[in-house]
């Protein structure tokens, strides 16, 4: 780039939700998808959308011209849309490419859900957040091409309105870190070894968003802070040289922001600062101010602005803004162009704190959703152009909120803070794992145990009756009734289809975190505040503010009911504490640890309470465990040692004759492999499906040696896996696990699944177990 660079805004935030104030992009992909709206009136819902996004944002104080507002638009997910515009698809998917190599919006679902045979791409978490990203799959004859088309019309629809926004990709060293090598790669191949060929379709893009007019792009490099990548760190590091230098040399280009978000950059600081981008975006909540910079670098860092995320974008509190603009005026100290914005992008924030009319109003006078920390972003940028006093009230106002919270009842209760204090070791752990096997043998499972993971199809009716209890519609005893019948109905599934270990559903359940939050102190909910998980899926995490106890049993009614419905033994079912802070808001003014135990105390009492009322198999969710995981290998043994800790907290009470299950949903195991076994759980299941087992050798080589459970069918997608398919992969997970240990279930819940598709899924596992079972079973003894 020749010319000077245009200034970069003072206040910007690095993405914002994009499914909607009301979930209006999700209903009106689920209606594309169902066939009841054309992909006309989907882009139209869409535009809209974008125009509202632009508006709203421009009305909490970015600007419309500068560049200020992010296009992080997205109709499923971001990494899938960059894998589409460098035309990095899957074989498998060549043929839904028009003749210039681009996929149209029914194409690009394909990608994303799978069609017949052809799985989707897999799923995987967003680096230590809730958020999944579709893995793209990159061989090493994948043919890179530019499909520029919906990103120029994004900005260009900007345009036309009056805004000038500053488009963003996916950068292109996180895009191949985080891409796996394709079906079929030859040994040891790694995505990033295409780099090289990757950069061109990048440089051709923004040469073509400089020609439409774009003054700053956005490249989003997440992967650079992250620990937990499986490639060679030098390589990661160089390969920040090789992209920047050449994007930077380009004659004609938009100026470059690259984003650092979710941790610190550490030694791909020097690296990046070296290449010719003109500014780069540092997550200064989870990583702190760089320090020990060499000269070079300080000098290179000095050309450059830098963008300072101090608002916190992954959680909902006001937080302390004074202390925010410390950090951003401590900035300045190594370039005098310094910008303010968000630490990560708002995306894994709900809208507005205004639209919560039922939540009390104290809290959320403590709470900033994503429009509030615009406001807050602004204010600080404010605050670095006319100087800290002009901001003074708003840092008041924030530290009064601050102060406020503190004192208030609720937020330490010394009842459940002493029973903390009185923990000892022996509350930690159960008996040895044989002699809970033993102690077992009485629930007289077979070989190859079915099972589900807890949850069967949330229908229309069930989620009709729930809407109606909390409108007052039906009474708490018709609710009770209706679900009662549902749980009767799946249990006379279950025992039709032949399953083993039974559930009762959980039709009771809007959510399997919301519904614990809602019956422990401590927790309060949203109406509206709902994130985007994967696609058009969205939670409602719910909010941890104070110190959590447990006022009456929370499931007992309803696993003591499904059990007295039938002799299989009934699985009870609970959220382990990680998962119940991973999924909700958590308060930031403790260590995580201390509220996990807190949360572990509960269900603690809960599986005593289980046990009492006759059940004999407890499952304790924990699908959050590996996403917590902290993307720093310095930050993980604490992490590892409180996570691992607090479920045993929570099962280390339960009788030697209680069989305890965990269910994990991921399947790179690797890192947490230990922590796995640690948990000291007499079941585990794990996603497995859609990675077609790689787990199974992970596990062998580790030495696991409790059940566990493999997922034989996948259920992020609509497809019915054949009995064929899930006999191979049983066998395959047979060829590793004996017999005696190996458990056979679903990926995850059901919940997301329709009635058709589930019946005929589960009736092919329940076929294929059969076929496994006889023909791995022990020779009939002779004589
Ligand atoms: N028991 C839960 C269910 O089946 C587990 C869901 C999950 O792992 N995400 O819905
Ligand atoms: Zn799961």
């Amino acid at each position: 780039m020749t010319t000077p660079a245009p200034a970069f805004p003072n206040a910007t935030i690095l993405g914002y939700p994009r499914i909607g104030r009301r979930r209006e992009l999700k209903r009106a992909v689920e209606s594309f998808w169902a066939g009841s709206i054309t992909a006309e009136e989907l882009e139209r819902t869409a535009s809209e959308l974008r125009a509202a996004t632009r508006e709203r944002l421009a009305a909490l104080g970015l600007s419309r011209t500068d560049s200020a507002i992010p296009e992080t638009f997205s109709y499923y997910d971001q990494v899938l849309d960059t894998a589409v515009t460098v035309g990095a698809l899957p074989t498998r998917f060549a043929g839904l490419a028009d003749e210039h190599g681009g996929v149209d919006l029914a194409g690009y679902f394909t990608i994303a859900r799978g069609v017949g045979d052809d799985a989707p791409l897999e799923m995987t978490k967003w680096f230590d957040s809730n958020y999944h990203y579709l893995v793209p799959e990159i061989a090493p004859d994948t043919e890179f091409t530019l499909h520029a088309e919906r990103i120029l019309a994004e900005f260009a629809e900007a345009q036309a309105a009056g805004f000038t926004t500053r488009p963003v990709v996916v950068g292109p060293v996180t895009f191949l870190l985080l891409a796996k090598a394709a079906d079929g790669a030859a040994a040891g191949f790694e995505p990033i070894e295409r780099l090289a060929d990757l950069v061109p379709v990048y440089a051709a893009l923004l040469d073509q968003l400089a020609e439409a007019g774009a003054e700053w792009v956005q490249l989003d490099e997440p992967a650079l802070v992250s620990e937990s990548i499986d490639v060679d760190r030098a390589r990661v590091v160089e390969s920040v040289a090789v992209a920047y230098d050449a994007l930077g040399a380009l004659e004609r280009r938009p100026a470059i922001f690259v984003a650092a978000p979710y941790g610190s950059l550490d030694d791909a600081l020097p690296a990046l600062a070296a290449t010719p981008v003109e500014a780069i975006g540092l997550d200064l909540v989870r990583g702190g101010l760089p320090g020990g910079l060499d000269p070079a670098t300080a000098e290179s860092l000095a050309a450059k602005t830098l963008v300072a995320g101090v608002v916190d974008g992954h959680n909902i509190w006001r937080g302390d803004l004074a202390a925010a603009f410390d950090r951003v005026t401590a900035l300045q100290h190594l370039s005098s162009a310094v910008a303010v914005s968000t630490s990560t992008s708002l995306q894994h924030v709900p809208h507005d704190v205004a639209d919560e009319d039922e939540l009390d109003t104290r809290l959320a006078s403590w709470l900033a959703f994503a429009d509030q920390k615009v406001g807050q972003v602004a204010v600080l940028g404010r605050g670095l152009v006319e100087g800290r006093d002009a901001i003074e009230d708003e840092l008041a106002a924030a530290s009064a909120a601050l102060a406020d919270r503190d004192g208030a009842p609720g937020v330490r209760v010394p009842s459940v803070r002493d029973r903390l204090a009185g923990l000892g070791e022996q509350d930690f752990a159960r008996v040895g794992y044989e002699e809970r096997v033993a102690a077992q043998e009485t629930l007289g499972l077979p070989e190859l145990p079915t099972t589900t993971i807890g949850s069967f199809p949330q229908t229309t009716e069930i989620r009709r009756a729930r809407a109606r209890l909390v409108k007052g519609e039906l009474s708490t005893a018709e609710y009770t009734g209706l679900m009662r019948d549902e749980i009767e109905r799946v249990v006379r599934l279950q025992e039709d289809l032949g399953l083993d270990v039974l559930v009762h559903g959980e039709p009771e359940r809007n959510d399997m975190v919301q519904y614990f939050a809602e019956l422990l102190d401590g927790f309060a909910v949203t109406k509206h505040g709902w994130v985007q998980s994967y696609g058009s899926r969205c939670t409602r995490p719910s909010i941890l503010w104070g110190d959590v106890s447990r006022p009456a049993p929370m499931t007992v009614e309803w696993s003591s009911y499904a059990q007295s419905l039938t002799e299989q033994p009934m699985k009870g079912m609970l959220t382990g504490p990680v998962t119940i802070l991973a999924w909700s808001f958590v308060r930031d003014d403790q260590p995580l640890g201390d509220t996990a135990r807190q949360v572990a105390l509960a269900l603690r009492d809960e599986i005593a309470d289980l046990e009492s009322a006759g059940i004999r198999i407890i499952q304790v969710d924990e699908p959050a465990l590996r996403e917590l995981l902290p993307l720093k290998r310095a930050d993980q043994p604490a992490y590892l040692d409180w996570s691992v800790g607090s479920f045993r907290l929570a099962t280390g009470g339960a009788v030697p004759e209680t069989q305890v299950h965990t269910h994990l949903c991921y399947s790179e195991f690797g890192v947490v492999i230990d922590a796995i076994k640690n948990l000291d759980a007499d079941v585990t299941s794990i996603e497995a499906a859609r990675s077609r087992m790689e787990v199974v050798d992970d596990l062998e080589s580790s030495g696991f040696d409790h059940g566990i459970g493999p997922g034989v069918y996948d259920i992020h997608s609509p497809r019915v896996p054949g009995v064929a398919e899930v006999q191979s992969l049983l066998e395959r997970a047979a060829g590793a696990i004996p017999a005696t240990r190996l458990w056979v279930n679903p990926d995850c819940g059901l919940k997301t699944r329709g009635y058709d598709e589930t019946v005929e899924s589960l009736r092919h596992i329940v076929q294929a177990t059969r076929a496994v079972r006889a023909s791995i079973a022990s020779p009939v003894p002779v004589g």
